[in-house]
């Protein structure tokens, strides 16, 4: 067959199949896979292994025992299926999409886990975050397997949990387990929904750090032989947006950060509390009068891929000394809480330059590139996993990510769909 001709013949079984892609959209919103605590791993897994069994592929339910997150009453499920080609050794192309979704909130004007189909979309909270972009790789995989059985290499679709709190008990263990070292997968496509036209190279950093500044407790009434914590916490804010912030805000990138906003590092101040711990709802007593001893400051820092996260702390520490020097008895301590590196995959990576051909060919517009302001597996396939040629790439909305009446719309899947097919086509065909 002509190599144009075979890859009509993909997008038309695409098509052909858009009723099973928009029935298994539907049937994996209906598990209400819950993160936090982690409800209905093991069913979300079964699902998808029970399909992909019957159809032939190598299927490992894994859990990351040990995992953060994983117990016995919420254990951390994963599921792997593998196809190999008939066509012998070749590349590994590997889809990877969490089974996570985030709580439902208010606002709602459909039922969250009913998966309702209307006016050309699927409404659910995980629809397009992202168990459309988990149908669409797998539909899209079977499509081309269906069709070209003689393929070189071999497929993976991956189902994984816990992304939306970090991903250790999802990607970050089957990292550490070898399942993403490049001798094994090749190319990682992620389905999160980043629109059909766009394909997001990286992420930036993150650094995650509490600041505590020290006083000394003492009797409200007498706050002089007491040295306030609080006050001390209030000297740090006001050097922060006399000198931090300015200067954060016009460090630009080179990255495709999008939105526009993002391009710039940013600090976000996460919680702050200091004194007396906050009482239930159902205490009606009165505080205690003390000078607070203690105050911590919980900060969120995006770093871009130009700074070294050695500067990124150092900066912060240089600040709180440029007010030590002033400020008698200030004492403080920073503790770090979480770190992730800015990663962002080559725009000539093959998978890169095979799926920016595919959007062309689909939907006759050059693909944008694009990086996100936060993180997502991908910082775990890179680092631990320590694989370079890894997108992110799906249909859906981002904007509608943790929104109320979160739909994805069944066009975008299928030509996202498409999309997947003839790349896979491309890299094992
Ligand atoms: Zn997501």
């Amino acid at each position: 067959m002509k190599k144009g001709t075979a890859m009509d013949a993909l997008l038309a079984e695409i098509e052909r199949r858009e009723g099973d892609l928009v029935s298994l959209t539907q049937e994996l919103i209906r598990i209400p896979t819950l993160n936090p605590p982690g409800l209905h791993y093991r069913d979300i897994c079964d699902l998808v292994g029970a399909r992909m069994k019957a159809q032939g592929w190598d299927v490992r339910l894994i859990r990351a025992e040990g995992a953060i997150g994983d117990s016995e009453s919420h254990p951390r499920w994963n599921v792997v299926c593998r196809l190999e080609g008939r066509g012998g050794p070749g590349d590994c192309v590997h889809f990877n999409g969490h089974h996570d979704v985030v709580t439902v909130g208010d606002g709602w004007t459909r039922d969250p886990f009913g998966g309702e189909l209307a006016g050309g979309r699927v409404y659910g909270r995980g629809a397009c975050d992202m168990k459309g972009g988990i149908a669409t790789s797998i539909v899209a995989a079977e499509a081309f397997a269906a069709l070209t059985p003689g393929f070189r290499g071999a497929i993976e679709i991956s189902a994984t949990a816990d992304e939306e709190s970090g991903g250790f008990g999802g990607v970050a263990y089957l990292a550490e387990k070898g399942f993403f070292d490049p001798d094994r997968v090749q190319h990682v496509i992620i389905p999160e929904p980043l629109n059909k036209d766009r394909i997001c190279l990286g992420h930036r950093g993150v650094w995650w750090a509490e600041i505590e500044t020290k006083g000394h407790i003492a009797h409200g009434s007498m706050p002089f032989l007491g040295d306030c914590a609080v006050r001390h916490m209030g000297a740090v804010l006001d050097e922060m947006a006399r000198t931090l912030f300015p200067v954060l805000a016009g460090r630009r990138t080179d990255m495709p950060v999008v939105p526009e906003g993002a391009r710039s590092s940013t600090m976000n101040l996460n919680s702050i509390h200091g004194g007396e711990p906050v009482q239930e709802a159902d205490y009606t007593g009165l505080p205690s009068a003390c000078v607070p001893d203690r105050c911590i400051l919980t900060i969120d820092r995006r770093f871009l891929i130009e700074e070294d996260i050695a500067e990124v702390k150092a900066e912060v520490v240089a600040m709180m000394e440029r007010i030590r020097a002033v400020r008698p008895d200030f004492r403080y301590e920073i503790r770090d809480l979480f770190e992730v590196l800015p990663t962002m995959t080559a725009q000539d990576a093959p998978v890169v330059r095979t799926v920016q051909d595919a959007v062309h060919r689909v939907l006759g517009k050059s693909a944008e590139f694009v990086v996100s302001p936060g993180t997502y597996d991908q910082k775990h396939i890179d680092r631990i996993g320590r694989l370079r040629n890894c997108i992110a790439y799906g249909p859906g909305i981002l904007d509608l990510a943790h929104q109320p009446d979160e739909w994805i719309g069944v066009r975008d899947m299928v030509q996202s769909g498409q999309v997947m097919a003839l790349a896979l086509h491309d890299l094992l065909g």
